[in-house]
């Protein structure tokens, strides 16, 4: 195991800052056990940290970091149970090419891939769906390392108390223990077309649920200040294979959505009175586009352009009208926008903490530019957000509280519950934790 005293801890969008006492980068399970026993004597409070993607302080500590860089690979693919399993700090990326090589994928996926197996789905990462959920819904077995230094595993199958694990943990927010090994379901891997289109603003909100219902993975793209969107359906095909050209794809994914994008959101941030008539040029630049290719080619593309984000989950048939309520707002203050608002959906699932717990969701994402105020624009978006009873993802930026979240999950009290027995002490606590769970 290699430890160091702690440097200060930054996350990807640069909006949060943590100094840990200790940083710890252990090689395996027995040996972050270890690390949580020492930091137990020594009275500190631990803490495992992804890659840092989360928006909000869910993986900032002043106590133990645990690193995930020696935490990683692939401990065994079980053909006859269709199943992966992976240290906890396997980056998504080397999960994806790992099972493409053995002719293997994940279900559905987030639109990036740079996260680890356990940040992403300890906050309920996922990409859009109407059968297939997010990626902490793929999970088949967890084990995590306790409060008390302990290997605890846990499945659908296991014993009573393993079920009321693995139906919190999953989506644990790192308030349960430290994960050291998530199993996933797996399949054999598929082809998906993807069909971009722009569509109006009027049509795609008066089509959704026929858009929705008609494809596997929808999702579209609003731009602020104009009547413009561009939609993404995604299904599985037959094949054959057919990628987006090199010179196409590296136009659309790169020079588009990275580079063009950043000089777009550079100038807004300067003269943010430029960024209604850019946005109405930009917005039509992308034009439509199919193709055809592996699952995590399809879903995830590079993200280079840093930006801060909050995403609400809604009930489903609540979407169309709150995204107008948040075009409204736009349009009658004084904000400047000059990222798209993303909308995505999820079927129901049975994990206690996800956004989709119980629940057809649909999303809503804003974003803004890093290193523009963004309050104003997020305070006005959460109030609409919050009048439908929404569910803020648990790694982008949101104010709720534990008295909030208590209404709007039904099995809040489940959740809190377990933790207080797994972690009476709260090892794994945190000022994050502390308002959304309670002390
Ligand atoms: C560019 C970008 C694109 C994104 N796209 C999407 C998207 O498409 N869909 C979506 O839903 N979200 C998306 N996100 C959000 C992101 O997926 C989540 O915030 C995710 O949790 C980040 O994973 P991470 O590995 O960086 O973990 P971190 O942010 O470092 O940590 C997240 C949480 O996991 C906990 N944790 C980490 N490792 C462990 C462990 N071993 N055991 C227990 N707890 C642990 C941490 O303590 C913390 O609470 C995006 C974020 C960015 C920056």
């Amino acid at each position: 195991m290699s430890g160091a005293n702690g440097s200060t801890w930054r996350n990807w969008a640069g909006n949060v800052t943590a100094r840990p006492t200790r940083e710890v980068s252990p090689a395996s399970a027995a040996e972050l056990a270890e690390a949580v026993r020492r930091a137990a004597e020594q009275g500190l409070t631990v803490k495992a940290v992804g890659t840092g993607h989360s928006f909000t302080a869910t993986a900032a500590t002043d106590g133990v970091l645990i690193r995930p860089d020696l935490l990683t690979g692939i401990r065994e693919i079980d053909r006859a149970a269709m199943t992966v399993t992976v240290e906890a700090g396997t980056p998504l990326k080397r999960l994806n090419a790992v099972l493409a090589r053995e002719g293997l994928s994940l279900t559905n996926m987030g639109d990036i891939m740079e996260q680890t197996v356990a940040g992403a789905t300890s906050t309920g990462t996922h990409g859009t769906g109407r059968d297939s959920a997010s990626i902490a819904a793929q999970i088949t077995a967890l084990e995590l390392v306790t409060a008390d230094g302990s290997l605890l595993t846990c499945s659908e199958k296991g014993t009573e108390e393993e079920r009321a694990v693995f139906a919190a943990a999953r989506i644990g927010l790192g308030a349960l223990g430290i994960v050291t090994a998530i199993t996933f379901a797996v399949e054999p891997v598929f082809l998906l077309t993807a069909r971009e289109e722009p569509m109006a603003f009027d049509q795609v909100t008066a089509d959704f649920e026929e858009l929705y219902t008609e494809n596997e993975h929808f999702e579209f793209y609003w731009f602020p200040h104009t009547g413009n969107c561009n939609t993404k359906r995604n299904n599985r095909s037959a094949g054959p294979a057919a990628p987006p050209g090199k010179v196409r794809g590296w136009i659309d994914d790169e020079f588009m959505s990275n580079g063009l994008f950043q000089v777009v959101c550079s100038l807004g941030r300067a003269v943010p009175a430029t960024i209604p008539a850019v946005a109405k040029v930009s917005s039509r630049a992308l034009s439509a586009r199919t193709y055809t290719d592996i699952p995590y080619k399809v879903f995830t593309s590079p993200r280079r352009v840093r930006f801060v984000e909050m995403e609400y989950a809604l009930p489903r048939e609540a979407v169309v009208g709150a995204l107008r309520e948040v075009k409204a707002l736009v349009e009658r203050s004084p904000l400047r926008v000059s990222f798209p608002v993303e909308v995505r959906t999820a079927p129901a699932d049975d994990i206690a903490l996800s956004t989709a717990s119980g629940r057809e969701t649909a999303y809503i994402a804003v974003h803004m530019y890093r290193g523009t105020p963004y309050q104003a624009y997020f305070t006005a978006v959460e109030r609409i957000m919050t009048a439908h009873a929404g569910r803020p993802h648990w790694g982008k930026i949101h104010t709720r509280d534990a008295a909030y979240f208590a209404e709007v999950y039904p099995r809040f009290t489940e959740f809190t519950a377990l933790r207080d027995r797994l972690d009476p002490d709260r090892r794994f606590a945190n000022a994050y934790l502390r308002r959304v769970l309670g002390d």
